[in-house]
C-alpha cells in the first residue's frame, strides 16, 4: 500500500515553491504542482521532481480562478487519492507608487495573492475536514508585516493573508488541521533578480544576516511545518528573512 503523503504546491513550478515542491518530494511526498503559463519550466520542474522517485502532477490553473482551483483539487484527489498538505504559494507583483498604481494592478495582486488563497483553502478544507488531518502553509511576505513603498497592493494582501491564517487555523483547529503562514524577506528568485542591482544592495544593507535568502531556507521550513514534528503549532507568522522585519534600530 502507498503511504506517501499528497502535498499540492500552488505555483510550484518556479521559484520558491519549486524549491518546496523539490525538498517535499524528498521527504517521499507525492507532489502536484500548478503553475498560470510557463509550460517549458513547468516541464523541467516536472522531470526534476519525477527523478526524486515520487508520483507527480503538474497542473494548469489561475488560482484567482474559483473554478480552476476546483478543478485542481478535485483532480490532485482523483490522481493521488488524497490532500495531506496545501501549500499557497503562488504570488505576483504589480509594484507601483498609490499616485501611478492603477485599479487594475491593485485588483490583480489582490485577486491572485489573497483570493487565490481563499479559493483554494475553501476546496481543500472540505477534503481535510473529512479526513480530519491536514496542513495548510501560506507563504506570505515580511512586506505583509512592515509594509514597503511601492507595493500598496502587495501589502495588503499578504497582510490579508495573515487574518485567513489566523481565521482559518481557529476554524480548522477542531479537525487536527494546522494552518500557518511563512513570511520570507528577500529570497533568490525570478521575482526578485528584475530588480535593479543598486536596489539589491540597498536592502542587503537592511537584513542583519548580510545577505539575501535561498529558496531552500523557506522550503525546509515547509517541510518542518508538514511535519508530525509541528502538529502543535497552528496560527503562527514565521519569518524567514535573515531578521529584516526586526527593523535596523
Ligand atoms: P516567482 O519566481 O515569480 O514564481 C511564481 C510562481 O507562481 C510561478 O510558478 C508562476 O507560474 C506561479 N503563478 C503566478 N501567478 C499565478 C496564478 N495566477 N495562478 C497560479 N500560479 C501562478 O515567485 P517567487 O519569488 O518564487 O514567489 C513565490 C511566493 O513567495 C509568492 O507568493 C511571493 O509573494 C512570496 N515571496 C517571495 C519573496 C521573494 O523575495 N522572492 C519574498 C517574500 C514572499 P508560471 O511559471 O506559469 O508563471
Amino acid at each position: 500500500m502507498d503511504i506517501r503523503k499528497t502535498a499540492l504546491i500552488t505555483g510550484g513550478s518556479r521559484g520558491i515553491g519549486k524549491a518546496i515542491a523539490i525538498r517535499l518530494a524528498e521527504k517521499g511526498n507525492n507532489i502536484v504542482f500548478s503553475y498560470v503559463s510557463n509550460e517549458e519550466a513547468a516541464q523541467k520542474t516536472l522531470e526534476e521532481i519525477k527523478s526524486k522517485g515520487v508520483k507527480v502532477l503538474a497542473f494548469k490553473a489561475d488560482v484567482s480562478s474559483y473554478d480552476e482551483c476546483q478543478k485542481l483539487i478535485d483532480t490532485t484527489v482523483k490522481e493521488m487519492g488524497s490532500i495531506d498538505i496545501l501549500v499557497n504559494n503562488a504570488g505576483i507583483i504589480r509594484d507601483n507608487l498609490i499616485m501611478r498604481m492603477k485599479e487594475e494592478e491593485f485588483d490583480e495582486v489582490i485577486r491572485v495573492n489573497l483570493k487565490g488563497v481563499f479559493n483554494c483553502i475553501k476546496h481543500v478544507s472540505k477534503i481535510m475536514l473529512k479526513q480530519k488531518s491536514g496542513r495548510i502553509i501560506n507563504i506570505s511576505s515580511i512586506i505583509g508585516l512592515i509594509g514597503n513603498i511601492g507595493q500598496i497592493n502587495y501589502a495588503a494582501a499578504k497582510a490579508g493573508l495573515h487574518g485567513i491564517t489566523k481565521s482559518a487555523a481557529k476554524e480548522l483547529a477542531s479537525r487536527g488541521i494546522t494552518v500557518n503562514a511563512i513570511a520570507p524577506g528577500f529570497i533568490e528568485s525570478d521575482m526578485t533578480n528584475t530588480l535593479a542591482d543598486k536596489y539589491k544592495e540597498a536592502i542587503i544593507k537592511a537584513i542583519p544576516l548580510g545577505r539575501i535568502g535561498k529558496a531552500k531556507e523557506v522550503a525546509d521550513l515547509v517541510c518542518f511545518l508538514a511535519s508530525e514534528e509541528a502538529s502543535y503549532i497552528t496560527g503562527q507568522i514565521i519569518c524567514v528573512d535573515g531578521g529584516m522585519a526586526m527593523g535596523s534600530i
